[in-house]
């Protein structure tokens, strides 16, 4: 039997209408606002933030976008950031990585005040991760957590295999899947016996980068499968890190690329945005 697919979209769809009506509930006094900065002209980039404008629209977030030329220096952009740093209208501060090369990303990362560090980027929101502390977590892996209670996939006492150990995406979702029980295994480039690894995992998460590297044989009978990977192949399909059709023949649950951690992604940043403005009010 094929695996039950997991719609991320509708899932999606769900957190950004409890945003929206949270959103009119703070009322416009308290509207929680974004602000991205983007430097140069990477396309990708550019699709990212218009996307994340129109997001935000949806659901009452107020959003600014702050595009700076490819030549910008380190320093106007840190004195960009430390402005949005003061900026009473905004709760969620994005840097849209990458950054042009004369601009050294870390320091411009930990320049974001960690108040207003929705994508969790931040060492002091990264400690506290590691820590299970109240802060803000990247938004891929928040969204891959999300999805699997929405499908109710049993996280505690699982067995959650991570592939990719990327600072945005397969560090911190082993973190989040440890600190929601499972018993975590981190696998990279240089693991051996990989396959035989993944087989083990009730849940696997595939963060590689690597066009349809899953194969089924990696695949365990009935495993939840968590697709990260958005690849584009040579004819212009994009595909996942899983080799999908086979794979699901195998698995229990699968997401699918697109329509799976995709859309989370931004529903997350939404919801870390409104944290934020959340946050802000209790302590005024
Ligand atoms: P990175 O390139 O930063 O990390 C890839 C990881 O995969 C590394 O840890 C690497 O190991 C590991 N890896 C590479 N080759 C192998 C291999 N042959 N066997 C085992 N492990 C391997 O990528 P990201 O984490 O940034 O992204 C991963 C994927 O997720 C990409 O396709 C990206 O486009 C996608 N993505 C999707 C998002 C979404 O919203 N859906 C958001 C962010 C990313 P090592 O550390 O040893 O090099």
């Amino acid at each position: 039997m094929p695996a039950k697919r997991i719609d991320g979209k509708a899932i999606a769809q769900e957190v950004r209408a409890r945003v929206k009506t949270e959103v009119e509930k703070l009322g416009p006094s308290d509207r929680p606002g974004l602000a991205a900065v983007l430097v140069g002209e990477n396309p990708a980039s550019k699709i990212y933030v218009r996307n994340k404008r129109k997001a935000c629209e949806e659901v009452g977030i107020y959003s600014e976008e702050h595009h700076l030329p490819e030549e910008t220096t380190e320093a106007e952009v840190l004195s960009l950031v430390e402005r949005l740093n003061q900026d009473p209208k905004i709760h969620g501060i994005l840097v849209q990585l990458p950054l042009p090369k004369q601009i050294n990303e870390r320091k411009v990362l930990d320049t974001v005040i960690p108040e207003k560090d929705v994508d969790g980027f931040h060492y002091i929101n990264v400690g506290k991760l590691v820590a299970n502390e109240k802060g803000f977590v990247p938004c891929t892996p928040l969204g891959i957590i999300e999805l699997l209670l929405a499908s109710k996939v049993e996280i505690a006492g699982a067995h959650a295999v991570v592939v990719g150990r990327s600072n945005i995406v397969g560090k911190p979702a082993a973190l989040l899947l440890l600190h929601h029980h499972a018993t975590v295994t981190i696998c990279h480039s240089k693991t051996k016996n990989l396959p035989e690894v993944c087989r083990q995992a009730d849940i696997l998460i595939a963060a590689i980068g690597k066009p349809q590297f899953v194969k089924k044989e990696m695949v365990k009978e009935g495993a939840v499968v968590i697709d990260v990977g958005i690849n584009r192949l040579p004819d212009g399909r994009i595909v996942g890190d899983v080799d999908f059709d086979p794979v699901q023949e195998r698995a229990g649950a699968i997401t699918p690329v697109p329509g799976g951690v995709g859309p989370m992604t931004i529903a997350m940043l939404l919801l870390n945005t409104l944290q934020s403005a959340k946050w802000k009010k209790e302590k005024a």
